[in-house]
């Protein structure tokens, strides 16, 4: 803490970078970050690779964010010419998409604070605590070491409030802890209107977001014998229902929530990209970081992880369906 103490003060440039499709702990950790080095007198800049749901855009500063899908130039140049990257909220540069090769090419001195298991080797300095609720957690925790929470007013405290309410589920999955409830109340007591982050988050859905949901909970399918479910979208199911970016976040807890559920599932066809999007949920200790490591390419946390799939949505339901059998044992525990 003493080296990034002595860093921050004699750095000019400091890029801050998240993971592609950034949720709510990477706004909000980029953006409380880049309010505390304001209050160093830094003059940070935040790139995330691309969009992000509208109900993040209210957070303080968020005009400021650039999107590198929209700014590569620009961006480019502010990463070659950085003396400090901040990389919150993943542990392996392709999570950053099409940054990945500028970040991975750049000779900047890079700090890692993350949460998700097996993190890569890249950063200078790496706070990784996969323990951890959130990277809004650890920021405040960064803080907290570094001796600053004096500085935390309220829209440090309201970002972070807004990484550690999402990614804990409300403050409900088995990561949020005794610690976790303290930094909450602390927050609040900064000036966190956690009335108004839940309502502004979770109260501001369209009118096709819902008809959306009802079409994703009618598609629901529950294999008995696996204590699994899963939900398909088609792009055409998406197009009726008007998608914008966001729509789709958290509909796969629904599917979790089923009685006897263990593991739940989301695929979403993407024509753009070409891939199907995967999203999984599981309860109590079956990972699903593991198994969407092993079959779609991806990671995350225990119980909650992505993936993606190049076959089409048929196919790679088929395949999901397919391997269930490796893990009956597991899936068949009670939870
Ligand atoms: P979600 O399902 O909400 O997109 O993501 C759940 C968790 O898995 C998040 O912590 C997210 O960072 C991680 N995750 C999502 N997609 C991927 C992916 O394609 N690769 C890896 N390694 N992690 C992912
Ligand atoms: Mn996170």
């Amino acid at each position: 803490m003493n080296s990034i103490k002595e860093l921050l003060s004699n750095s000019n440039n400091i890029i801050i970078v998240s993971h592609k499709n950034p949720d709510g702990d990477a706004i909000g950790s980029c953006l409380a970050l880049f309010h505390y080095l304001k209050k160093l007198n830094q003059n940070p800049t935040i790139i995330v690779p691309n969009d992000y749901p509208e109900f993040l855009k209210w957070l303080p500063n968020n005009d400021s964010i650039l999107k590198y899908e929209e700014t590569k130039t620009k961006s480019d140049d502010l990463i070659s010419n950085a003396d400090i990257i901040f990389a919150l909220d993943f542990n392996a540069f392709h999570r950053t998409g099409d940054m990945m090769s500028i970040l991975d090419s750049s000779n900047s001195l890079k700090i890692m604070i993350d949460h998700h298991q097996q993190p890569d080797d890249f950063a200078t300095y790496t706070y990784s605590d996969t323990k951890m609720s959130s990277t809004c957690e650890m920021v405040y925790h960064f803080i907290d070491k570094m001796n600053n929470t004096d500085l935390i007013g309220k829209d440090i405290a309201t970002c972070i409030y807004v990484g550690i309410m999402t990614d804990t589920g409300s403050f409900r999955y088995s990561s949020t802890t005794n610690i976790t409830h303290n930094i909450i109340s602390s927050l609040i007591e900064k000036g966190a209107n956690n009335t108004l982050i839940h309502n502004n988050v979770y109260d501001t859905n369209s009118y096709n977001r819902l008809q959306l949901l009802g079409k994703a909970l009618n598609n629901l399918i529950f294999i008995k014998e696996y204590h699994t479910a899963y939900i398909s979208l088609t792009q055409k199911e998406l197009r009726d229902f008007n998608y914008k970016k966001g729509d789709t976040e958290g509909i796969v807890n629904y599917a979790l929530s089923l009685n006897r559920c263990k593991m739940a599932a989301i695929f979403i066809e993407d024509e753009k990209q070409g891939i199907i999007k995967i999203s999984l949920r599981s309860k109590g200790s079956f990972s699903v970081n593991q198994l969407s490591r092993a079959h779609f390419e991806g990671g995350g946390h225990t119980n909650a992880a992505g993936g993606k799939s190049d076959l089409n949505l048929k196919e790679t339901i088929a395949k999901f369906i397919s391997i269930l059998p490796q893990y009956k044992n597991a899936l068949q525990n009670e939870i």
